[in-house]
């Protein structure tokens, strides 16, 4: 069978790249190693998981039937619905007869001989396809911490990306998280509700805002329905996809009164979620104006959580959006809960885990259910899980030990006709990824279209680009808060692996003009042949 594009993945972004490449007249197949399409709103089925940025924004915007008929019952839609909503997409789009599932992709290397990719999966099947597309997902790699005496635990260990399909039933149960980044603020407030006791794990204090989630305002949808195409548009010159409602204050944050500084940060707090970042539009990138909004959160952790010496350790002291801003609902509050107890892992990190609990600083603490919110090997994992190779059999986790190299995020030199989705080097996680999804799906299958038309077979990002955009990533990133703190943008999450700040903070707009422009430039910095 004759393949044109192989696609690694059938979340979000392997959906919408088969649909495109297809309507293109390439012939496409997807692997996906989970029995399901959804990646991401498969895996993730904590108590809690939902969407954190709206979901009239987080959603597709390529089929207008599809985005009009479409009703989200929420604000921010749980993680059924979003499953629900990918399902509906692959039905939707007669998707599913090309997908495979239960299919993991364990090798890919380049021929250069014949100029096709060579693909193994795990059930033993081998597949040549011209181009792959890795939509691997940056967030789909669980992190799991080496804790010595993990296996020893004699209770149930459940991670936040693996959790059981028939769910768990915290009743009566004496629980332990470890990890407050979003899972874990999404699912403590709802685990606190069955158990008998929670102890929670910090390593890091988080910046939680209110997500004043609730039903879908009729009024709003329809008012967003009306024009959709104008409102995906708008959302797109915003920086982060998204948010287009809501304008920035006209003046820099020290530039206004500290009474009106509040009126404003006060005025986000209540509207819920990531709004409160784009309150000033220079949170993200002046010391003092990123204070500013960090000590009104933490204004609000003093004023919600009674015991003021609790309320200080739950204070985070990193700048706020330096590590991904959580969206709550009830965090803070259930530390009121005399049931639920905070236990501090920053300066004496956990030492060993026992049958019966873990052992931190010098004490034992007890209980008889763990549960890891610790994460994933963001960006990079699913890739160098792979035996990925390019040019010259050359392996991408050794391209890549130093820190992930690449083109706009989209290519890597010496991988010919291998295109990446919201991984390193791309707007990615700082967008909403679906928006982020749609530009480089377009982009790509313009790319393939002109190389088609050109006549030539292979198309590869040129080692001079390469490093130029790499530069330019670093670069961006110095002009931010964003190094300034142990995230998982960086890479801090994972020991061992090289520090080096993954995503591009350009915003999405300069980013996307950036992609248009080289292909306007008939593929700047690409090399064909
Ligand atoms: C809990 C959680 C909440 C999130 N909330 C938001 C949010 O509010 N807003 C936002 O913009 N983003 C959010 N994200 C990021 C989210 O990952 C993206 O929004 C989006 O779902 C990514 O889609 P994707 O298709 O790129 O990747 P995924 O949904 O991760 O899908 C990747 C797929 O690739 C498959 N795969 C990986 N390796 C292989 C292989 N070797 N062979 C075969 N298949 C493979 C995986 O099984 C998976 O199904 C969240 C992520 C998590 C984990």
């Amino acid at each position: 069978m004759r393949i044109d594009v192989l696609i690694v993945g059938a979340g979000f972004g392997g959906l919408y790249a088969l649909h495109k490449l297809r309507s293109i007249g390439l012939r496409a197949l997807v692997l996906e190693a989970a029995p399901s399409v959804g990646g991401t709103w498969w895996a993730n089925r904590y108590p809690g998981a939902r969407v954190d940025i709206q979901s009239l924004e987080y959603s597709y915007s390529f089929d207008e039937p599809l985005q009009q008929q479409w009703h989200w019952s929420e604000r921010y839609a749980s993680q059924p619905e979003l499953l629900r909503y990918a399902n509906h997409v692959a039905d939707r789009f007669d998707l599913r007869r090309d997908i495979c599932l239960n299919t993991r992709v364990e090798q890919a290397h380049f021929d250069e001989a014949t100029a096709l990719w060579r693909v193994r999966t795990d059930d033993g099947r081998t597949w040549r396809a011209r181009f792959i597309v890795t939509a691997v997902g940056p967030l789909s790699t669980p992190n799991t911490p080496a804790f010595p005496g993990l296996d020893s635990f004699a209770g149930p260990v459940l991670h936040s990306a693996r959790w059981p399909h028939e769910g768990v039933d915290f009743g009566g149960r004496d629980v332990a998280v470890i990890g407050t980044g979003s899972s874990a603020v999404q699912m403590i407030p709802l685990i606190a509700e069955r158990a008998r006791t929670l102890t929670v794990f910090q390593r890091t204090a988080a910046y939680a805002v209110p997500a004043r989630n609730g039903p879908l305002d009729p009024e709003r949808e329809a008012r967003i329905k009306a024009d959709y195409a104008g409102f995906r548009a708008r959302n797109r010159r915003m920086r982060a996809g998204f948010g287009c409602e809501l304008a920035p204050h006209a003046l820099p944050t020290m530039q206004v009164s500290a009474e009106e500084r509040q009126a404003q940060f006060e005025q986000r707090w209540q509207i819920g979620g990531f709004s409160l970042l784009g309150a000033f539009a220079d949170t993200l990138t002046d010391a003092r104006a990123n204070q500013a909004c960090a000590e009104f959160v933490r204004g609000k952790i003093r004023g919600i959580v009674r015991d003021p010496a609790l309320a200080e350790r739950l204070c985070p002291t990193h700048p706020i959006g330096c590590k991904r801003l959580c969206v709550d609902t009830g965090y803070y509050d259930t530390y009121n809960r005399s049931h639920v107890t905070l236990v501090d892992v920053g300066g004496t990190p956990i030492e060993r885990i026992t049958p019966r609990g873990l052992v931190a600083g010098g004490r034992e603490h007890g209980f008889d259910t763990l549960v890891l919110a610790t994460g994933f090997d963001a960006f990079t994992g699913p890739l160098t899980r792979i035996d990925l190779r390019g040019r010259g059999g050359l392996p991408i986790a050794d391209k890549w030990r130093d820190g992930p190299l690449n083109y706009l995020g989209l290519a890597v030199a010496g991988f010919p006709n291998l295109f990446n989705l919201v991984g390193p080097g791309s707007t990615s996680a700082f967008t909403s990824v679906i928006t982020a999804i749609e530009q480089h799906v377009d982009w790509i299958a313009d790319c393939i279209g002109w190389l088609d038309a050109s006549g030539r077979r292979t198309i590869e990002a040129s080692a001079d680009a390469e490093a130029r955009w790499v530069q330019w990533v670093n670069h961006v990133a110095e002009q931010t808060v964003y190094p300034h703190c142990n995230s998982w943008y960086l890479g801090a999450n994972i020991p061992g692996k090289p520090r080096v700040f993954m995503p591009l903070a350009s915003g999405f707009p300069a980013y996307a003009d950036r992609c248009a422009a080289v292909a306007r430039d008939g593929y700047a910095g690409f090399v064909t042949r």
